[in-house]
């Protein structure tokens, strides 16, 4: 049993983007101070955090700093350097612990535990060198994508290959730096379960949730998915597994391949609050930020009741290349929320913003926050009283 880390003490939040943002706001309403770290300023986490430092993650002296004034580390980011979460954990605890980031920052490291704690992941060979490549093109086929050990996310340092005289240039197109290929996996539908696990063992789940990407970005997710009972329960149960076998406390997000005949492969890790995991904020219960909170604060965890069917559609920076949208064109859609980062500069494929809408069923939610989306980016916004 930890000590819990009560409202009134002050939490550090490694990384600072909306993640942190989000989590910094639900810490905030339950009384907590929170300050931030990352290498930039005026971000999305410091301008709702009450102290945003400034340093680089190898500036271990100011790691150590900025731990000594709080009574416990999390993070939002998981490509924050493992020496950084060691120094860090010199003076506070972090959770979940560094080995967790180390395992899932690093798609070679995470696929081998993966496979060695017999849970299903899509298949996949080590690349370190081109003839690895050649080698583990044969072995899987085509199609198949490569993608880089070390800091991927949103389809980012990934190459598809769709036939072998592909390989070199997509290796070239990498980097050369070590990578894994995977087969490509004729998916029904994407999927993801977000959880949470406190330090006495206590699990939950937000059940299963559909997601749906545009250019490797997710851009729609849907609560509750609509698949199968069957694979429901075994996606909650690939998520507990995982968490339980990484120790993990704090929250874990386990994404899904849903294979045509129901079988699920995990694509990947992410050890925090998860995109896909935003429409809990309007939609659950206790979102899954605070949920981060209460396991890392030692707390019970809170109810993850969905309180009705909800749709969240993402707002990337490309929304903003005829202008500002129209903010409230989107917020006369009164069953829809707004949600924006407090990002400056809006470039394409940057996450800026979302929208959640809650509906009686599934299929309206999407509707309705897919109309709103449309209004953002519409040539104007009249009152519905106006001439
Ligand atoms: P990732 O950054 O690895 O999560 O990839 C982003 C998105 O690209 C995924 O959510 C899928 O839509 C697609 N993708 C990635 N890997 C595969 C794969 N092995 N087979 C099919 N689609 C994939």
């Amino acid at each position: 049993m930890i000590q819990p880390i009560l409202p009134g003490a002050t939490v550090g939040v490694l990384g600072s983007g909306q993640l942190g943002r989000m989590f910094a706001i639900a810490a905030r309403r339950m009384g907590y101070r929170v300050h931030t770290f990352s290498p930039e300023a005026d971000t999305p986490t410091g301008q709702v955090s009450d102290l945003e430092v400034m340093a680089p993650y190898d500036d271990l002296d100011a790691v150590r700093a900025f731990a000594k004034a709080v009574e416990v580390v999390t993070f939002e980011f998981e490509n924050v350097p493992t020496e950084t979460a060691a120094a860090a954990a010199e003076f506070a605890p972090v959770r979940p612990a560094g080995a967790v980031l180390h395992t899932t920052q690093h798609r070679i490291r995470e696929k081998t535990f993966l496979t060695q704690a017999g849970l299903p992941t899509t298949p996949f060979r080590i690349v370190n060198s081109s003839d690895d490549l050649a080698r583990a093109v044969s072995d899987l086929g085509c199609p198949a994508i490569l993608k880089t050990a070390d800091f991927g996310y949103d389809g980012k340092g990934q190459a598809r290959i769709s036939s072998p005289t592909d390989a070199e240039p997509a290796w070239e197109s990498i980097g050369r730096v070590p990578a894994v290929l995977e087969a490509f996996i004729p998916f029904a539908c994407e999927v993801s379960v977000v959880a949470a696990r406190a330090a006495d063992g206590q699990f939950v789940d937000y059940g299963v949730i559909e997601n749906r990407h545009r250019n490797s970005i997710l851009d729609i997710s849907i609560a509750p998915a609509q698949v199968a009972p069957a694979v429901a329960a075994q996606a909650r149960e690939i998520a507990r597994a995982v968490l339980e076998t990484l120790d993990v406390i704090g929250v874990l997000c386990v994404e899904f391949f849903v294979q045509p005949d129901g079988s699920l492969l995990i694509n990947e890790l992410a050890p925090r609050p998860h995109n896909s995991g935003h429409l809990t904020f309007d939609a659950s219960v206790t979102s899954q930020f605070e949920q981060q909170l209460r396991a890392v604060c030692g707390l019970p965890l809170g109810s993850t009741d969905l309180l009705r069917p909800a749709a969240m559609a993402n707002l990337l920076g490309d929304l903003w290349t005829t202008g500002e949208p129209d903010w409230r064109a989107a917020c006369a859609h009164r069953d829809v929320k707004l949600h924006l980062y407090g990002k400056l500069a809006p470039r394409p494929g940057r996450k800026m913003g979302h929208l959640t809408a809650l509906a009686a069923d599934t299929a309206s939610a999407l509707e309705s926050v897919l109309l709103a989306r449309a209004a953002l980016a519409g040539s104007g916004w009249h009152p519905p009283d106006s001439p």
